[in-house]
Order: C-alpha cells, then sequence, then structure tokens
C-alpha cells in the first residue's frame, strides 16, 4: 500500500522532482533562415511567413516551410533503407537512450576528411568505461564553430567536393552490432563524411533501424557520459526525418 501511494504521489508531481534532480542541455539550434542543411539539387531553405497579425486578424499565426533535413533534425530508418520505419513511427524506447560524446575535433584540426574509427571507440571506452547497450553516441567533429558560416561548414574544394569529418563504416558497424545503440549523432551535416559517395554510415544505421541525428549544437556543455538524450522529433507521417529537438539530460 505505502508502495502504491508514494508512486501515485511522484504521478501528482513529476516535473518538481525532475527539475530539483536534473539540469537541461538544448542541443537543438533555433531554426531560422540562416539554418545549415544538405545541399541537394531540389532542396530549399527555411521559409517562415506571417499569415495573420494581431493588429489586423486579432492574432499572430504563420506558416512555416522547410526540408525534412534542415538544421539539427533526425534521419529517420526509411531515409536510406525501403521498409524501415518513417519519422512518426519511432518510439521512446527508440529515441531516449543513455548519451555518449566522442570528441575527435583535434585531429580534425588537421585532416577536414578525417573519420571515427573502432580504434578511437576502444581507446575512448579506456578511459571513460564501457559504451552501455542502447547509448545515443553523439560525434564532436568541432564543425559546431562554424555553424553560422555556410562556406566553413561545408568547406568546398575547388571542384565544389564537400570536405567535413565524421563516422567511419567499421565504427557504425561496430556501435551497431557489438554496442547496440540506439542511434548515433554529428554535429556537422552528416553522419557520413563530406566526401562520401556510397553514404554507408547512413544504409549501416537505417538498415539496423536506427536514427541519425544531423547538426547536434552546443556539444561543448555536455562531458563524455554520464547523461540522458531525449530525442523529440516532429510527427510527420511517412517523413523521413524532421526539425528535432534534442535535450541532454545531466544529474546535478
Ligand atoms: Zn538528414
Amino acid at each position: 500500500m505505502l508502495c502504491l501511494s508514494s508512486s501515485l504521489t511522484w504521478g501528482a508531481e513529476p516535473p518538481q522532482n525532475l527539475f530539483e534532480s536534473y539540469r537541461f542541455v538544448d542541443l537543438a539550434y533555433p531554426l531560422n533562415e540562416t539554418n545549415q542543411y544538405w545541399p541537394g539539387d531540389d532542396y530549399t531553405g527555411f521559409e517562415l511567413k506571417t499569415i495573420a497579425t494581431i493588429e489586423k486578424d486579432g492574432v499572430l499565426s504563420k506558416a512555416l516551410s522547410l526540408p525534412e533535413h534542415l538544421g539539427t533534425h533526425i534521419d529517420a530508418p526509411n531515409h536510406f533503407e525501403p521498409n524501415r520505419p518513417d519519422v512518426s513511427q519511432l518510439t521512446p524506447e527508440q529515441l531516449f537512450g543513455p548519451g555518449i560524446v566522442i570528441d575527435i575535433s583535434l585531429r580534425a584540426e588537421m585532416d577536414v576528411d578525417t573519420m571515427l574509427t573502432t580504434e578511437d571507440i576502444k581507446k575512448w571506452e579506456k578511459k571513460h568505461g564501457h559504451i552501455p547497450e542502447g547509448a545515443i553516441v553523439v560525434l564532436k567533429t568541432g564543425w559546431g564553430r562554424f555553424w553560422k558560416n555556410t562556406v566553413r561548414y561545408q568547406n568546398r574544394d575547388a571542384r565544389g567536393q564537400l570536405h567535413f569529418p565524421s563516422f567511419s563504416a567499421e565504427a557504425a558497424t561496430f556501435l551497431v552490432e557489438k554496442r547496440k545503440v540506439r542511434g548515433v549523432g554529428v554535429d556537422n551535416l552528416s553522419i557520413d563524411r563530406g566526401i562520401s559517395t556510397d553514404f554507408a554510415v547512413h544504409h549501416i544505421i537505417n538498415k539496423a533501424e536506427k536514427f541519425g541525428l544531423e547538426n547536434v549544437a552546443d556539444l561543448d556543455k555536455l562531458p563524455a557520459r554520464g547523461f540522458q538524450v531525449l530525442v523529440a522529433p516532429m510527427k510527420i507521417e511517412n517523413g523521413t526525418g524532421g526539425p528535432t529537438r534534442i535535450w541532454a539530460m545531466l544529474p546535478k
């Protein structure tokens, strides 16, 4: 009886308890017309149009248009693989999990095409401990500091080829098969490197019905581990991704 009544009390007042015990870091950039997005041929930028004003209509209201893969967003499993869940079908069990940050930003300063290797992951584990099952592993490449600068963020060479670091196919396979991650994320445009032509990491992640997070913000505010990640994408039916709020929940 005691047990039941205390769980009922908690159920009535969860926010107080939650914010007494945890602080939150918002890992999403605010959506606006300067947001970075995959430079695909038919992709257009962010648009927010006012369709009613308080002065004229007694209410302020706007209409929104944007590609699914703009700004801080999720890649749903159906993005690169057929017959996989769309973004609206992802559940809290798939989207909430322990967070891990692996930092390759120093190496990325010397080599913009560098990638996370299995060796890097094993080194990280030697220092910080085993990656728990169901983790959300976010790669820090240092690209966040170029967020407001499209030229630096895309980092094209003279031929127009993009150059930025990301996961290797080998590391993605290791994280999916050996560490059973919930999903992966990165602080730049893609979970595959800028020079990738086969998008192998996207295929590996999506085939396993896992998600990718791209343009994740403010990784400087996170420790290497010891926090939870709450991923909350827009619920677009048949969507292949979409704008996503991401919160890291850290014990106080
Ligand atoms: Zn995407």
